[in-house]
């Protein structure tokens, strides 16, 4: 693959990350080693948070889900790939980018962006051949890393139980999104898979998340959103549908601001739960003659 040429904002940003990292400003892990990656430690302050819009939508309906980062802790995986392949590229003068890079320029952004980001100054179709090269990368990498959020199969079965709607909505290529969902053993639960870029506008607009709804034929007003980026958070907000956050990976202020209704570690979160409860819909019985 040629090396392509960068004088970037971004490539100056990356430089700076390693060296304030190597400066150990701020007690992260170097990430120039083998590839790792560390689950950050992000306390959640639920009480900053409130969850009485979400207690308005009883009887709950549908559950919408992002996947990268809510039904699965991918980003590290994502990063191994951006990692291995913007050096293999000359990126940042060959030094490898760090976490932080990774967290504050490249998570959960859509890739259409990203390739304009990253290599401003080359053309836009080698850079997005680099992209579906990274995409190639994490599909190569995904089925012996991927694993499923705690609790996720759990909350999975709940859904069944109480016969609710439900859709898949994603920024990732429609390739990633279906290989993850078959790692995951979630196919079939998916009736509906929606792709960003295969609609108008990719998150952080609300299109995509309007299209769900409108497939699975839910109402707002009954439906909220499983989202662990800022962006995914915005477009559902702006979708007018409430958001529980995930906070997988981003620092829950990040969440917070982008305007979640409630906050959860995982989905074995006891606010979670308590919630569920709250607003589950009645199951109808059928009786047996
Ligand atoms: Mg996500």
């Amino acid at each position: 693959m040629p090396a392509f040429a960068l004088s970037l904002p971004l490539h100056v940003a990356a430089a700076t990350a390693v060296a304030s990292q190597s400066q150990g400003r701020r007690g992260r892990i170097k990430t120039t080693s083998a590839c790792c990656w560390r689950r950050a430690a992000v306390p959640v302050n639920m009480a900053a948070v409130t969850s009485s819009t979400l207690s308005k939508l009883a009887p709950l309906e549908a559950i919408l889900f992002d996947i990268d980062g809510t039904l699965c802790d991918s980003d590290p995986i994502h990063f191994c790939a951006f990692r291995e392949l913007l050096q293999k590229v000359g990126f940042n003068n060959g030094v490898p980018i760090t976490e932080d890079f990774y967290s504050a320029n490249i998570s959960g952004g859509h890739n259409d962006d990203l390739a304009r980001a990253l290599f401003p100054d080359l053309d836009h179709d080698k850079a997005m051949k680099f992209m579906d090269d990274k995409e190639a990368l994490y599909r190569k990498l995904a089925p012996e890393q991927l694993k499923a959020v705690e609790g996720l199969h759990d909350l999975c079965r709940w859904i069944e139980d109480h016969k609710l709607k439900r859709a898949a909505v994603t920024n990732a290529p429609r390739s990633n999104a279906e290989l993850m969902l078959s790692l995951l053993g979630l196919t079939e639960f998916f009736p509906v898979l929606v792709i960003g870029s295969e609609c108008d506008r990719a998150k952080p607009f609300p299109d995509s998340y309007l299209k769900a709804l409108e497939l699975i034929g839910a109402s707002p007003d009954h439906t909220f959103i499983f989202e662990d980026s800022a962006s995914g958070i915005r477009a559902g907000v702006a979708a007018n549908v409430p958001v529980v956050g995930l906070t997988t990976r981003n620092p829950e202020k990040v969440l917070q601001d982008a305007g979640a209704s409630l906050l959860i570690k995982d989905f074995q979160d006891p606010k979670l739960l308590s919630i569920l409860e709250e607003i589950e819909p009645t199951v109808a019985t059928v009786e047996q003659v």
